[in-house]
């Protein structure tokens, strides 16, 4: 159905935070609390979800941490969201962290942090045991960060306010840093509205503006690729464009091919994939409010090569 024509809200996600909590005691809270958790086959979670009344929640089909509550849900008075042991936040918000998956102990680099969903998210999944360097120049923005990450008891983050196009990805203290989130600026185009239709639609964003935007993205994907000891970069944005996303990811593979190959995120669980006419559009994946019932969104994912490739003969 046309979510945009009926005026339906997106479906209200939360996300478990497994450094407070675990998955079974959050349902079981709501349970006590008189929702009820509907189950579902996964070839039906779509329309389960779509289906969803007042005081009905689910577990969603892709993420272990995720439940999904009807649209207009507010939780902001639930004792668990206050307690940071839930925290509100669009699925497709919580695909980078997934994706990039560190184990436990891991290093990671976030490099356009604040506010701080993502690497509260990246947090909960190494348990608080590592280390993440969460990167954001605007200090307004970090101190908002510093909040929530505080409120999510998330204790591995060292905040720095820096423009992270200066950190030298020689220093030694980042060596031993072996993932990069890259969740930069962009336009904002795939963020919908109350009436859950795209806010900014496709063509009032200026082509001079895209261009700015997608020259800041590649020189900040390009310069986390360029720390020695990553093994996985993950880039995402809650762009429709295609000049912010697949143009982006392309114009920087070409130039770091021989190091890094583009590797297909979800190859068995997501249909959306990027944009038709794009190279390496299968690697990539899109989530949009029709398809996925999230904002609209991109992530890709850079490797390192096993074995670098040499042109030399
Ligand atoms: N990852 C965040 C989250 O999930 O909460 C959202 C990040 S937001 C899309 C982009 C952020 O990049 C903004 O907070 C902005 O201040 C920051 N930013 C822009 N240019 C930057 C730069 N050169 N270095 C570090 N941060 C930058």
């Amino acid at each position: 159905p046309d979510n945009a024509a009926t005026g339906k809200t997106l479906p209200k996600y939360v996300r478990i935070n497994l450094i407070k909590t675990d998955t079974n005691t959050v349902i079981e809270n709501f349970k006590q609390n008189g929702w009820k958790l509907l189950k579902y086959q996964p070839s039906n979670f779509r329309e389960t979800v779509e289906s969803l009344k007042e005081r009905e929640f689910m577990q969603d089909a892709h993420f272990p941490d995720l439940l999904v509550f009807p649209g207009g849900t507010d939780l902001h008075e639930n004792k668990m969201c206050i307690a940071g042991e839930i925290i509100q936040q669009d699925k497709a918000s919580c695909i980078p962290a997934h994706v990039l998956n560190p184990e436990e102990g891991a290093e990671v680099i976030d490099c356009c942090a604040a506010p701080g969903n993502k690497t509260s998210h990246v947090a909960s999944l190494i348990r608080n045991k590592g280390k993440i360097f969460a990167f954001d120049k605007d200090a307004r923005r970090m101190s908002t960060m510093k909040k929530l990450i505080g409120t999510a008891g998330v204790s591995c983050v060292e905040c720095l306010c820096q423009d992270f196009l200066t950190v030298d990805p020689t220093d030694p203290k980042y060596s031993m840093v072996e993932y990069v989130l890259v969740d930069p600026s962009c336009s904002g185009s795939g963020i919908v509205n109350r009436l859950n239709q795209i806010t900014d639609g496709k063509d009032s964003v200026s082509v001079q503006r895209l261009h700015q935007l997608s020259r800041f993205q590649i020189s900040i994907l390009k310069h986390a690729l360029r720390f020695p000891g990553v093994k996985k970069v993950v880039y995402s944005t809650c762009s429709i464009h295609p000049e912010e996303n697949e143009m982006v990811v392309n114009e920087v593979y070409s130039q770091v091919s021989d190091q890094f190959e583009l590797v297909e995120i979800m190859p068995n669980h997501w249909l959306e994939r990027g944009a038709p006419d794009h190279e390496h559009s299968q690697c990539f994946i899109r989530l949009s409010p029709d398809q996925s019932l999230t904002n609209g969104f991109f992530v890709s994912c850079f490797e390192r090569r096993k074995i670098a490739c040499s042109y030399d003969s």
